[in-house]
């Protein structure tokens, strides 16, 4: 593709503005897979664009009247980006991954068991149901982890043998680099700890791939211990909303576990992971203002936790469906302080050793780190 490429801003702006307001998709089927519903930010799609990954949302409100439309890709994948009729960059679409072809013995197709998120991370929700799910009054209002489910595109509990075969051939097939485990939250009070050290071990003993799990604080930090021990390299605990307010209205059930317990499950993790191998999510958009998010980051780059500061994008299905995302302008009051906290504090996304801050493709930060005076 020749067509002149003529970005009005700064490639931060850019990418916050895209991440903002989404994308239309030309030809979406020649674009390849995306992602709908499911654990954490969905409704998106990898794109990489001037070398970094970033998942914008395509199939969301917002991005359907997006002002960004990207063409269909040409025979090497390479795809322009428009805003209105303004050529601003080419872009490439993350493959379909060949392990996506692959089923199990018993016919589960691998892409039910794991997805590629970004270029190169596999992905699993290792149990895909939450207690917090179960009822309308508990449940976070920004998730769809039962959505995936319901629709058959995915299964509800993820056996270990499952986990490591899809693993393997990720690995070999597609170069994976590094895993997320997440769960939902299960009743028992190692909040879904014991399965994700069952998941790792499984998938440590058929291959060498970093991992990264995901869960609420435990009821006990002696699983932190366990969780090294099984294999799992990295750990996270999401926040997601840190207002008192915020958090009950967002999400009720999770808010019954007050943000001083992930504090010091945090300072625990970090005693067993180390500085920087910890870290949270934190949705902005959801009513916590830049100097709230900012003065907590603080807190938490101080233990040695990455806070991992991501647009909150509005999925189709959920209450909060109808919420508009941040305004790009709100992502750089966070995002442009942050990355230059996160770089004093040497805690930066490529030293991580797996999971979503490493990954980074749902935020701008690590190109923030990159910049930041
Ligand atoms: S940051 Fe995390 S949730 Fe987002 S694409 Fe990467 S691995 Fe997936």
């Amino acid at each position: 593709m020749n067509a002149s490429v003529n970005p009005p801003e700064s490639n931060l702006q850019l990418l916050t503005e895209l991440q903002s307001s989404g994308l239309r998709l030309a030809e979406p089927q020649a674009a390849g897979p995306s992602r709908r519903g499911g654990a954490g930010p969905s409704d998106h799609k990898a794109v990489v664009i001037n070398g970094v990954t970033l998942m914008v949302p395509v199939h969301t409100h917002g991005a359907h009247q997006s002002a960004f439309v990207a063409g269909a890709p040409d025979a090497g994948g390479v795809s322009l980006l428009k805003h209105g009729s303004i050529p601003v960059a080419q872009i490439a679409f993350a493959k379909t991954p060949r392990f996506y072809a692959l089923q199990t013995l018993d016919g589960v197709p691998y892409s039910h068991i794991a997805t590629l998120h970004g270029t190169d991370v596999l992905a699993t929700t290792v149990l895909q149901t939450c207690i917090r799910y179960e009822s309308r009054k508990k449940a976070c209002k920004f998730c769809a982890i039962g959505q995936s489910l319901a629709a058959g595109r995915t299964v509800e509990r993820k056996t270990p043998e499952q986990l490591a075969e899809v693993a393997r051939a990720a690995v070999l097939l597609d170069n994976v680099k590094h895993m997320v485990l997440t769960t939902g939250t299960p009743s028992t009070p190692d909040r879904g700890a014991a399965i994700l050290c069952e998941s790792a071990r499984a998938i440590r003993r058929a291959v060498a791939l970093p991992i990264q799990a995901q869960c609420e604080p435990p009821d006990d930090d002696v699983w932190f211990e366990r969780m090294r021990d099984a294999g799992i390299d990295t750990i996270g605990m999401h926040l997601e909303v840190i207002g008192e307010a915020e958090r009950a209205r967002i999400m009720p059930g999770k808010a019954t576990v007050p943000v001083s317990r992930y504090m010091e499950a945090f300072e625990a993790a970090v005693r067993v992971f180390g500085r920087g191998q910890v870290s949270t999510y934190i949705l902005a958009g959801l009513g916590d203002t830049p100097q709230i998010i900012l003065d907590v980051a603080r807190r938490l780059l101080a233990i040695g936790v990455y806070p991992f500061v991501v647009p909150f994008v509005p999925i189709s299905g959920t209450p909060l469906e109808d919420l508009a995302p941040p305004t790009p302008e709100f992502m750089r009051a966070v995002l442009a302080p942050l990355g230059a906290m996160v770089r004093e504090a040497g805690l930066r996304a490529d030293e991580i050793k797996a999971g979503c801050g490493k990954c980074g493709a749902c935020s701008s930060l690590s190109s923030f780190e990159k910049v930041a005076a």
